[in-house]
């Protein structure tokens, strides 16, 4: 059984199918309903079906890719920073030790 995904209202991981009763009798439709906040997913006509609604979140996931995007640039740009404070550090250190050399004259 795949894993369900905790609750985007309220994070319970208290999620359940349940079946469309029409009648006193179930009618062949499936929803996953937070037992908590009673969120559910529209009906479906399998449980499968209902399961992969609740995981599936369009929202979430883009949100999330675009949240990489910012990481990795944030990286590069980190890395470049780094690397022309290298070379500032390195001029620096340089400059240091020509006043030293002079400086022993
Ligand atoms: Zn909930």
């Amino acid at each position: 059984m795949t894993d369900l995904k905790p609750c985007p209202t309220c994070d319970s991981l208290k999620i359940e199918p349940v079946n469309k009763i029409n009648k006193g009798r179930p009618v062949g439709l499936y929803k996953m309903q937070c037992t908590h906040c009673l969120l559910s997913t529209a009906y479906y006509s399998t449980e499968m079906a209902a399961l992969l609604a609740w995981n599936t979140r369009p929202g979430e996931d883009a949100a999330l890719d675009r949240a990489v995007g910012a990481v990795e640039r944030r990286r590069e740009t980190f890395i470049d920073e780094a690397l022309h404070e290298r070379g500032l550090m390195n001029e620096a250190i340089a400059a240091i030790k020509d006043l030293k050399g002079e400086a022993s004259k």
